[in-house]
């Protein structure tokens, strides 16, 4: 299954070789594949890896761009948010399994805070057009103090008056990643994971590509008639070697924390944080998310420092009756924003895009896919495997992915029916396999070779899944088990070694 060392694949010319296994590059790869293209993609390190793992894990139009596309009636801005918009109901009617609407709440502390957000919540939903179950509504005090009963009356001297709540998107960004490597497996892509592109060379036809195998310590060349750079912060290294150009990326680091403080069903925003911007406290995976942070960084250092979990207990213990200390973070993670300058010949950070861009080099037949974000992946990917079309000479196949679930999607409802015919696993157990979606029965077969043993007594993980994920989920070691095929090593990974077990 995970073949390695691209033996298999030596002799192949593709149409299409993809940089990059985050959200970016397999959604390129699956649209790739079901439009009928010799498809290879090579991840250097684990897929999701990056940025795509690390994500606030919402699917959101961004309620913040909203704000900005009308205090500076920027039409670009509203297009973005109505773009992202379209792309959240889509995907969580995609993928039922791992992504689903959330309620998230904002305390407001006067008639005109409160007239101000409902105004733009209202505006937020018409251009969603969501129905009316998930609107935003409007809360009194004790309706905002019953959502969020972690929250103080008072907010330095302001009583709080009320609340506004709306519903964005909610998803497991690592699983999202593995569904749709599935997805693009199963239409015909072949992926590689730990497998970097050491060099690239165009022969005026076609591209030579080095590959690095990590696992297997060896390289190998593989040819393709194009060339996709979808390595998301890194892209500035890709386009610097294929054309002489100026770089474009200007990667921002954002940090989460994780909390088992607390207890809470809806999402909390903190509306404006000392620096203007916005914080989310998210419950995810039996736990409190809390990000993120906004950073120019000179370097891409992934550590996660005291000073930025600092920052974002400040924001939120201004809210809280019990403030959070740095001792009850049971886990951090760190990524970069792929941000992108908006023209090549602008250095100035202020003309940063947050939308998507697909840089065409005609002449090396190659795309460079720059910024983005999770929530528009698939878009991206449509515009990007458009533009193939024409460098490889061929007849235009519309993109499918849109009207398409995943390979593993099933809908809830469905998936708990059948789940409970194993009368003997555990709810949390039956609750945590709905994450593989149609695939739970095949994890089911390898858990029962050892009688749905669990893990450890106190997490609902069957020993089982590990196995299974080496089989059909590309994992190579226990950090890719652990930290994005689960998210146990995210969530409590500052107490890794109590916590995580041996496989
Ligand atoms: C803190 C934070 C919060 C965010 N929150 C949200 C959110 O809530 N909702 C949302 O929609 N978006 C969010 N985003 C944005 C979103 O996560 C990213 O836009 C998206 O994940 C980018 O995906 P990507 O594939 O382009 O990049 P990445 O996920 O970084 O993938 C690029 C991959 O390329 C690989 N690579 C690099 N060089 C090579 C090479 N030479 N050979 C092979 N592989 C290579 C890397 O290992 C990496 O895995 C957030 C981002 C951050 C950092």
């Amino acid at each position: 299954m995970n073949e390695r060392g691209g033996k298999s694949i030596r002799n192949i010319e593709f149409d299409v070789a993809v940089v990059g296994g985050g959200a970016t590059g397999l959604g390129v790869a699956y649209d790739a594949a079901l439009r009928g293209l010799r498809t290879v993609l090579f991840e250097k390190s684990d897929f999701a890896s990056g940025a795509s793992s690390a994500s606030t894990k919402l699917l959101h139009g961004g309620v913040r761009y909203l704000e900005k596309a009308v205090l500076e009636l920027d039409y670009g801005q509203y297009k973005l948010v109505k773009q992202a918009l379209r792309e959240r109901d889509l995907l969580i009617r995609l993928a039922p399994h791992i992504a689903h609407y959330l309620p998230i709440v904002t305390p407001v502390y006067s008639a005109k805070e409160k007239f101000y957000y409902r105004t733009g919540l209202r505006t937020y939903d018409a251009i969603a057009g969501t129905r009316p179950s998930i609107r935003s509504q409007s809360l009194n005090a004790q309706q905002t103090l019953s959502a969020l009963p972690l929250l103080s009356e008072r907010l330095q001297n302001k009583k709080l008056f009320g609340g506004v709540k709306y519903f964005d998107g909610q998803f497991h960004d690592a699983r999202m990643a593995v569904s749709i490597a599935k997805s693009a497996r199963a239409a015909g892509a072949v992926l590689f994971n730990y497998a970097e592109v050491s060099d690239l060379e165009f022969d005026g036809k076609r591209w030579e590509i080095r590959v690095f195998d990590g696992v297997l310590d060896s390289e190998y060349t593989v040819r393709a008639k194009t060339l996709v750079n979808a390595t998301g912060p890194y892209a500035d290294r890709i386009r610097l070697k294929v054309s002489r150009t100026h770089a474009r990326l200007k990667p921002s680091k954002g940090i989460h924390i994780f909390t088992d403080k607390l207890r809470i069903h809806a999402g909390f925003l903190v509306p404006k944080t000392a620096d203007g911007r916005v914080v989310f406290c998210l419950p995810w995976e039996g736990k409190t998310m809390i990000g993120t942070t906004d950073d120019f960084t000179e370097t891409m250092d992934y550590r996660v420092e005291e000073r930025e979990i600092e920052y974002l207990l400040g924001e939120v213990n201004r809210y809280l009756c019990e403030p959070l200390s740095v001792k009850d973070v049971t886990g951090t993670m760190a990524g970069y924003r792929p941000l992108v300058l908006k023209s090549s010949k602008t250095s100035r950070s202020e003309a940063l895009i947050r939308d998507h861009e697909v840089e065409v080099i005609k002449e090396k037949k190659a795309v460079h896919v720059l910024g983005g974000k999770w929530t528009t992946f698939r878009f991206m990917a449509e515009d990007a495997v458009n533009r193939l079309f024409t460098l490889l000479e061929k007849p235009f196949v519309k993109c499918q992915t849109a009207g398409r679930s995943f390979h593993d999607s099933i809908e809830p409802e469905t998936y708990f029916r059948l789940v409970s015919r194993y009368r003997f696993l555990g709810e949390k157990t039956k609750k945590h396999l709905l994450r593989y979606g149609k695939d739970f029965e095949k994890v089911l077969d390898y858990a029962r070779k050892d009688d749905y043993r669990l893990l450890s007594a106190e997490r609902p993980y069957l020993s089982g899944e590990y196995e299974y994920a080496r089989k059909y989920e590309w994992v190579e070691c226990e950090n890719d088990f652990y930290f994005r095929r689960l998210s146990v090593g995210l969530t409590d990974g500052v107490r890794h070694a109590e916590t995580i077990p041996a496989v």
